[in-house]
């Protein structure tokens, strides 16, 4: 039976309720580049609410494969008070700052998906530094700026292996457009041998030869 791409009612609902910042058709098309990945070990990096999660978890489970989510959960630069994608409701006042990591439990757990997703919170620069684990799949979607990005980029990329899918959010060729970081994640990554096989808005996906 050929694995179909539409999420179920219910899930679809799920991630319909969860903030996030992925339009409709991107999450679409993650989740078909998602079931065509090969099984195994998938990373996701940025959970922020867990939006994405749904769509790559929901596809986890069709194939069998696992999912670890890896965020620090206190927000990026342009999620904190006073920036363009602050969202007030989501500050913990013990500490001040942003803290999604509740909202993310509520996600997975009205998903169903607590099984397949293993949370994993901590900074990228604290995962990197242990990680030795093979991937079949990574997405790229943690923090924008440009020191981060290719630090995520190096530190978990070279852990795909072949036929493995790289994802990439946020990538825009032109500046005026959005952020450059990500764009230059996606040309080194080309730079680099991976293949580009499919593009929707601005998430792109590279295969490891
Ligand atoms: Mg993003």
């Amino acid at each position: 039976m050929p694995l179909s791409p539409a999420l179920s009612p219910a899930l679809a609902a799920v991630a319909q309720a969860t903030r996030g910042f992925l339009p409709d058709d991107e999450a679409e098309a993650l989740r078909a580049a998602a079931l065509g990945a090969p099984t195994g070990l998938w990373l996701e990096i940025g959970t922020y609410c867990g939006k994405s999660t749904v769509h790559l978890g929901s596809a986890a489970r069709t194939t069998g494969s696992a999912l670890v989510t890896l965020d620090h959960h206190r927000g990026s630069e342009e999620n904190q008070p006073g920036w363009e994608w602050h969202d007030a409701s989501l500050v913990d006042p013990h500490t001040g700052r942003l803290e999604t990591l509740p909202h993310l439990r509520h996600t997975l757990w009205d998903a169903g998906l607590d099984d397949v997703v293993s949370v994993l919170v901590a900074t990228t620069q604290q995962v990197g530094r242990w990680w030795t684990s093979p991937l079949a799949l990574l997405f790229l979607d943690g923090n924008h700026t440009e020191q981060v990005a290719q630090h995520d980029y190096a530190a978990f990329a070279r852990h795909l292996v072949p036929g493995g899918l790289l994802l990439v959010h946020d990538v825009f060729e032109r500046p005026e457009d959005g952020g450059r970081p990500p764009w230059n994640v996606f040309c080194r990554a080309r730079d680099e041998g991976f293949a580009e096989v499919g593009a929707t808005g601005s998430l792109r996906v590279l295969r490891r030869p």
